[in-house]
């Protein structure tokens, strides 16, 4: 029950909290009601039957033909049932079926002189009988009842209440829906927001309501940690970019005096070339971390504005390619196009697009051999670029992580030489996302890597 929605939670309780108190009040109406009811005609039939038993006896006294006439009279203005016995046989009676409804057991009462009074149901009719005895004419007088206005007032009085509880369990649940969704929606928007972030939408903030004071209090509270978080990030790159800045100048000067040393390498002892060997390599990988970190903090701090145009994509891979494989000296690799695939346009920054095709040409010469081929396909609305080599692939557990910061793979372990910074990748992905593109590792129809770069195409070259 804890893991599902809270929405789902408080309509429920909602719902089912307005349907027992409802189902609770109309159970005690109708018991209360009904019993009150009942009482009150059980009263009136008592008082109407020692009243009628009264001029039975009179006119036992008087003129007992006239019984008969008096006992129609009494069931036409009560619509009760009179029946009169003497000396154990019945005299009168306002309607002869009616004898079986006195119970045998009352009778004997009566006839030993105790008046009665009871409810009956008989065959699903209730009535209400009432047995007076009078001894001195040895005569006992029954009246029966029938309780059917009664049921049917009650019937009706049921069906308002339970109509009522009905009607009050779905206004409770409509005003639970209501409540509800004031409740959820703040948490909505700051999960909403929350994930904008974690997406890289810095920017994002809650709009601050004044309509209820804890919301306001949660916006604002929400707000500030993530200025707070943002000031702490731009804080974090900043110092990034200055200690990066900072070893540029030394480093440079390293490079060229080990590149003097190396000029006279054949000076050198053995020992003394495999230690300026060593110095080399490791300086060419130093000098790479720090272009890559001064990079990626640069982004961060956003020093480095993003210049966004619309651009013809393909034209723009050719380049890429060629730039990139004259500058670091290696071979031009093919740049397959599908048929479908006419020039469509993309909004990228160039440089940083450069930067990500030189990355992934790197990668694929550093741990493949090469890449094979890009091979380019198109939706209606995006484009992909594969890279693909015929190296030893990414394996499935590393596919993500090979774009966190400072991720090494197996491939890198296993080779065991031309170390990277971790950072290559890392790049990649964030200048892609930048681009509002993704970028995905698969595996290569040739078996090895294909990283897969998505972008979404821009209509008719708008802006
Ligand atoms: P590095 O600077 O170490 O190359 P990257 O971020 O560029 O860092 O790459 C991270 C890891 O991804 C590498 O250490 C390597 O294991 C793996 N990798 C990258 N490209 C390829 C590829 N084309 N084939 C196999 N593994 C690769």
């Amino acid at each position: 029950m804890r893991r599902r929605s809270l929405r789902l939670r408080l309509l429920v309780t909602f719902g089912l909290g307005s349907f027992i108190l409802s189902s609770m009040f109309a159970s005690l109406t109708y018991f209360g009601v009904q019993r009150l009811l009942v009482n009150n005609q059980q009263q009136t039939d008592l008082r109407q039957s020692y009243v009628n038993a009264a001029l039975v006896r009179s006119t036992l006294y008087t003129s007992p033909p006239q019984l008969s006439n008096l006992l129609t009279s009494i069931q036409k203005a009560t619509a009760s049932i009179v029946l009169v016995q003497t000396h154990n046989q019945w005299l009168a009676r306002s309607d002869a079926s009616s004898t079986k409804d006195v119970s045998k057991g009352i009778i004997k009462l009566v006839n030993d002189g105790h008046p009665v009074q009871q409810t009956l149901n008989v065959n699903g009719q209730v009535i209400f009988v009432v047995g007076v005895p009078i001894p001195a004419v040895e005569t006992q007088v029954f009246e029966v009842f029938p309780l059917a206005n009664l049921e049917h007032t009650l019937r009706v009085l049921l069906l308002v209440l339970v109509l009522g509880a009905l009607a009050t369990s779905i206004i409770g649940m409509s005003g639970g829906l209501w409540v509800t969704r004031r409740a959820v929606r703040p948490l909505e928007e700051v999960s909403l927001a929350a994930a904008l972030i974690a997406d890289g939408a810095l920017t994002t903030r809650l709009v601050v309501t004044q309509a209820d004071r804890e919301v306001q209090q949660l916006t604002e509270s929400f707000n500030e940690m993530v200025s707070q978080l943002v000031q702490r990030l731009e804080r974090d790159a900043r110092f990034a970019s200055d200690v990066s800045h900072e070893l540029r100048s030394p480093l440079t000067t390293l490079a060229t005096t080990a590149s003097v040393l190396q000029q006279h390498r054949a000076d050198l002892s053995p020992a003394g070339q495999e230690s300026l060997d060593l110095l080399l390599a490791d300086l060419s990988i130093f000098q790479s971390l720090v272009e890559d970190l001064l990079e990626m903090a640069r982004s961060d701090a956003g020093a480095v504005p993003l210049v966004m145009e619309s651009v013809e994509a393909i034209e723009l891979l050719h380049q890429s390619v060629r730039s990139s494989a004259r500058r670091h000296g290696l071979d031009e690799p093919v740049v397959e196009v599908d048929a479908n695939v006419d020039d469509p346009l993309v909004r990228v920054d160039r440089r940083r697009f450069e930067r990500v095709i030189t990355n992934l040409l790197d990668n694929a010469h550093r741990y493949a051999r090469g890449v094979i081929a890009l091979r380019v396909t198109r939706t209606a609305t995006q484009l992909f670029i594969n890279v693909d080599d015929a190296g030893p692939g990414i394996p499935v557990d590393e596919r993500d992580a090979v774009f966190e910061r400072f991720f090494r793979g197996r491939a890198a372990h296993d080779r065991g030489i031309a170390r990277g910074t971790g950072l290559g990748l890392a790049l990649v992905r964030d200048h892609v996302r930048a681009f509002g593109g993704t970028i995905a590792v698969l595996e290569s129809p040739e078996g090895g890597a294909r990283f897969q770069i998505v972008l979404p195409i821009v209509e008719g070259g708008q802006e």
